[in-house]
C-alpha cells in the first residue's frame, strides 16, 4: 500500500508568496556561500542533501486529501479538500479515458474537507463511479449545497459520474473492496468528526484529523490508543503546538504534535505523520514543530521507538 498526500494544510489552502521564495533563495545562497558547483546536478545534490527541509520544500498547500493506493483497479481517498483537484488530474492521467471507481471517506463536511470536490475532474466523466462513505447524516446535503447557485456554476445534479453516498457504522469494521477494511471512530470536533482505521493484508493506516484530545480523560486517551493500536502509520491532526492547544486554542477542535507522540506511544504505533497544518504557520515554524515532536519522542522513548514525520503535498509513504 502507498499513501500519497495531495493536501495537508488545515482550514484553508495556503500558497507560497514571492516573499517566501525570495527568503528561501537568500537563505540557501547564504548556506552555499564559498562553495561553487560545476553543474546543475552538483547544485541539486547540495540542495537535496545539505539544506534544511524548509528551504527546499514547502508544507501543504492544499487542504486535506490523502490517497491510499492499493495498486489495484479502484481508488481510495480520505477527504475532498482542495488537494482533490490534483488528485483528480492524477486519476484521469492514469485511467487514460477509462472511467474510474473512486471510494471517498469523509471525516466530516467542514468546508476545507469538501471544497475540492467541484474541481475533481473524474466527477465530470460519464461512467465514473464515486462512492462517498461517511458517518454523518448530512454528507450528501453538504456536497449538494456547496455546488448550489449562487455559489458555484455547476450544480451537483449536472455531474456526469454516478455518485452514491454510503453510511458507515461507527466502530464497526466494514469491508470496502480489494481486501480493504475500514473502521470509523467518533472524534471530538465541532459537529463531530470521524477517524478511519484502514486495514489490508496485515498493514494498517489510521487517518485521524480534526480531532481534539483531552488526555486528562484517561478513558478517552485509552479509547484512541486502542484505535491506533500497532498501526503502521497514523496521520494525525497536529494543527497547534502543545502550549496553544491547551491554552488559547483549547476547545477549538484540534490537537498538537506532542499529543500525537503521546497517543502513538501508548498505542505502540510505528510512524506518526503530523497533518492539517495551521495556515498561519510558515515552513520554518512547521519544521520547528516537527523537530520539537522528534525531540519529545527521543526524551520519552521507552522500549518502543516511533518515527515522526510532517506531511507535505507530494509526500508518499510505502508500507
Ligand atoms: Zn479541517
Ligand atoms: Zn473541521
Amino acid at each position: 500500500m502507498r499513501i500519497r498526500f495531495w493536501g495537508t494544510r488545515g482550514s484553508i489552502p495556503v500558497a507560497l508568496t514571492s516573499a517566501d521564495i525570495r527568503d528561501k533563495l537568500a537563505r540557501a545562497l547564504l548556506e552555499a556561500s564559498g562553495r561553487s558547483f560545476a553543474s546543475y546536478e552538483d547544485a541539486h545534490a547540495f540542495a537535496s542533501s545539505e539544506l534544511d527541509f524548509s528551504l527546499t520544500h514547502t508544507f501543504g498547500g492544499h487542504t486535506p486529501c490523502v490517497e491510499l493506493d492499493l495498486g489495484g483497479e479502484e481508488y481510495y481517498v480520505c477527504d475532498m479538500g482542495s488537494g482533490a483537484r490534483p488528485f483528480g488530474v492524477h486519476v484521469l492521467a492514469r485511467q487514460a479515458r477509462r472511467p474510474a471507481t473512486v471510494n471517498v471517506f469523509m471525516s466530516h463536511v467542514h468546508w476545507d474537507h469538501i471544497m475540492g470536490f467541484p474541481f475533481f475532474g473524474p466527477a465530470y466523466v460519464p461512467g465514473t463511479k464515486i462512492r462517498i462513505h461517511g458517518c454523518h447524516d448530512v454528507v450528501e446535503q453538504a456536497f449538494r449545497l456547496q455546488q448550489a447557485a449562487p455559489c458555484f456554476p455547476v450544480d451537483f445534479a449536472q455531474l456526469a459520474a454516478s455518485i452514491e453516498f454510503v453510511k458507515l457504522e461507527v466502530d464497526k469494521p466494514t469491508a470496502i473492496s480489494e481486501g480493504l477494511t475500514v473502521t470509523p471512530h467518533l472524534q471530538l470536533h465541532s459537529g463531530d468528526s470521524f477517524g478511519f482505521r484502514f486495514e489490508r493484508h496485515g498493514k494498517s493506516v489510521v487517518y485521524t484529523t480534526d480531532s481534539e484530545h483531552k488526555l486528562e480523560n484517561r478513558a478517552e486517551a485509552e479509547g484512541f490508543a486502542d484505535f491506533f493500536r500497532n498501526a503502521d502509520v497514523v496521520i494525525f491532526d497536529a494543527m497547534y503546538a502543545l502550549a496553544e492547544a491547551i491554552s488559547v486554542k483549547a476547545d477549538w477542535g484540534h490537537s498538537s504534535n506532542i499529543v500525537g507522540v503521546e497517543l502513538c506511544q501508548m498505542a505502540r504505533a510505528k510512524h506518526l505523520v503530523l497533518f492539517h497544518h495551521e495556515p498561519a504557520n510558515d515552513d520554518a515554524t512547521l519544521e520547528s514543530l516537527l523537530k520539537e515532536a522528534r525531540r519529545f519522542e527521543e526524551l520519552t522513548r521507552g522500549d518502543h521507538s516511533l518515527k515522526v514525520s510532517a506531511a507535505y503535498d507530494g509526500l508518499e509513504i510505502d508500507l
